[in-house]
């Protein structure tokens, strides 16, 4: 038997509870933050958060919210997972920090063993860590330049992979993510991604949309001058997109082919948010270099890069490292946060949170036109929204349906090249009734605003 829901315990009640908000305390709150916060910094919802376990938040006037994003698919295990607090007391009573490149500690090693375990492939790996996914980023295309001699990285329409300027320049999207932040990095190449829902071609397999890439690649730059490609294999951002299947595997290979290191970027979809320990698992894809963060480690902020020795050996001592990359609290949390996805079958249970999603929204979908597509896997899942009858991204019915979620007291995010996606991120220790309550409110704004 896997763990059941019934065997996570909760601190908080899981009910969602909310009275008129922002609260007078947020609205405080709120005002000292414009004094001094940079206007750069955007937050989706306007009440400040004092605790938060299973699959809610609490807000600082008492306000329980359900919380259908993880804060971006970060708090897989919950936002106080009771393992990963512990190892956070205990470690941080010993040592904050001494940094690894100075005076190195067990906690980094632990977690670089459970990395290479867990990733796919059973080639030799090695490891190396640091702080947020844009960080990891950089350093899988600094190692897929160092060890291939070659400068060219591939990246997909409507790819997200951070904000830092090597990352700007391998994300999509202008607004709000490069609009004015230029120059950017050179000898990045974007190519088109299967994107089955909007294919001029609805026919077109996994393999054939592959073929397009790779032909384009092969004719735009020349297969032995890429270093890399980089792809999400579920695109996080750029609206939850699934390419057809055959396209990872087929890209792949011509990587394999043409000395083309393959890095998949697994800081969104991966450590068991799609019901597998990575999204590549569910085609059996072996990348050769592989980012993660996000849900790595309960909410501390950890990321990592792991992939084949040769490649990550390739670079020279020094060349890779950070101050305070591989934070030794962070490596306990990672530590602790594995272990609860391991001991609560977390992957299962992200199996029947899609189920629940899919079975709900695919009979709305039947009914409703507006529903253009119901998309994901495992715990990540999207909605994307049309004009009734067409497929002409509707963005302000999403915006209207989160706005009336956020009201009745459930947290949806929102995402999408165009604006017109509800992704839901929930947490993977989130109760069976509880994610029942939140897809009524879901429902029900989707039929109030269609
Ligand atoms: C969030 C994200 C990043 C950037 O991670 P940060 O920790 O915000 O720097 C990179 N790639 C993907 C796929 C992401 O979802």
């Amino acid at each position: 038997m896997t763990a059941t829901t019934t065997e996570l315990s909760y601190r908080l009640e899981q009910k969602r509870n909310v009275g008129e908000f922002p609260g007078p305390k947020s609205r405080e709150l709120s005002a000292r933050r414009d004094a001094v916060v940079a206007g750069g910094v955007a937050s989706s919802v306007p009440v400040y958060i004092a605790d938060g376990d299973g699959g809610i938040i609490k807000d600082v006037d008492g306000n329980s919210f359900i919380d259908l994003g993880s804060g971006i698919a970060v708090t897989s295990v919950g936002a106080s997972a009771p393992a990963v607090v512990a190892a956070v007391q205990e470690a941080v009573q010993h040592f904050t920090h001494t940094c690894f490149m100075v005076t190195p500690y067990e906690g980094y090693i632990a977690v670089a063993e459970k990395l290479n375990e867990l990733t796919p492939g059973d080639h030799e790996k090695r490891s190396v860590l640091f702080n947020s996914g844009a960080e990891a980023v950089e350093n899988a295309i600094k190692i897929a330049r160092k060890a291939t001699g070659r400068n060219a990285i591939v990246a997909f329409d409507h790819a997200y992979h951070g904000r830092t300027n090597l990352t700007m320049a391998l994300t999509a999207k202008a607004m709000p993510y490069k609009s004015g932040f230029g120059p950017f990095a050179s000898d990045i190449y974007r190519m088109p991604m299967s994107y089955p829902f909007r294919e001029e071609n609805p026919e077109i397999t996994g393999t054939e949309a592959a073929k397009r890439a790779i032909l384009a690649i092969e004719k735009q730059i020349g297969g032995t001058e890429v270093a890399a490609i980089i792809i999400e294999p579920i695109q996080g951002e750029g609206g939850f997109i699934v390419p057809a299947e055959g396209f990872l595997p087929t890209l792949a290979a011509w990587a394999k082919e043409n000395g083309v290191v393959f890095i998949a970027d697994e800081v969104q979809a991966g450590f068991c948010r799609t019901g597998k320990w990575f999204a590549v698992d569910h085609e059996g894809v072996v990348p050769d270099l592989i980012t993660m963060a996000k849900g790595i480690a309960g909410g501390m902020p950890l990321s990592a890069v792991t992939g084949r020795a040769e490649l990550l050996n390739a670079v020279h001592g020094g060349g890779l490292g950070g101050t305070y990359g591989g934070n030794p609290v962070a490596c306990a949390a990672a530590l602790a946060a594995i272990e609860t996805m391991e001991q609560f079958d977390l992957n299962a249970r992200a199996t029947r949170i899609g189920e629940q999603i899919q079975g709900r929204m695919n009979k709305l979908a039947e009914e409703l036109s507006v529903i253009g597509d119901v998309r994901g896997r495992g715990a990540m899942q999207a909605i994307e929204l049309v004009v009734a009858g067409s497929k002409e991204p509707n963005a302000a019915l999403t915006k209207a349906i989160a706005d009336y979620c956020l009201a009745q007291g459930v947290i949806i995010l929102t995402c999408g090249t165009y604006g017109n996606v509800i992704r839901l991120l929930p947490p993977l220790t989130i109760g069976e009734e509880l994610l029942g309550d939140a897809l009524d409110v879901l429902e029900a704004a989707i039929r109030a605003n269609a």
